[in-house]
């Protein structure tokens, strides 16, 4: 039976998802094996349970958090896609600053076509939180995929090993490719 495989992006600049879309025709190879059942570039409907879940991006928000714990309730297998999913990376530069003042300096004192230099306070936007948390400091996480962006050929070995139903080896992978 195939399998389900959904993705998505949480803190994250969607570059991790560039470079799936970077497995180019072996993507042929993995509906052959799943289902993509969501995707950011496809659909926004509620994550549904799923075999596989690619989760870029770190959570940076309130929503994030929320959606994350969802993700692991519903996910089989949960893979952090990429460093910010990772280790936090670039999305948590400003951990090492007080939100407050990030923000200030982003939408208040930036030099910017925007003569107001308001804070945004539109409700539909994101509740971020004070620091900016990589996935396995919230959940658990099965499987890691480092690179900014990580590469392509890593992410179609991981993809084809588990839709395969053996156990992606990363290590040995980088050996048989760069020795
Ligand atoms: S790991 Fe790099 S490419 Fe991926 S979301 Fe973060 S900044 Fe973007």
């Amino acid at each position: 039976m195939k399998k389900k495989l959904a993705t998505v992006w949480l803190g994250g600049c969607s570059g991790c998802h560039m470079s799936l879309l970077d497995i180019d025709e072996r993507i042929l190879e993995v509906v052959k094996l799943a289902d993509i059942v969501k995707c950011p570039i496809v659909d926004g409907k509620e994550f549904p349970p799923v075999d596989i879940a690619l989760v870029e991006g770190s959570v940076t928000s309130d929503e994030h958090l929320q959606e994350l714990l969802h993700i692991r309730e519903v996910s089989k297998v949960l893979i952090a896609l990429g460093d910010c999913a990772v280790t936090a990376n670039v999305t948590g530069m400003r951990n090492y600053l007080k939100k407050e003042d990030v923000l200030d300096h982003a939408y208040v004192k930036a030099v910017s076509n925007d003569q107001q230099g308001k804070m945004p306070g539109h409700p539909a936007l994101l509740k971020l939180r004070d620091k900016v948390l990589p996935l396995q400091e919230v959940v658990h996480v099965d499987y890691a995929i480092p690179g900014c962006p990580p590469p392509a050929d890593t992410i179609f070995y991981v993809l084809a090993e588990l839709l395969n139903d053996r156990i992606p080896n990363l290590e040995q992978e980088r050996k048989l490719k760069y020795g």
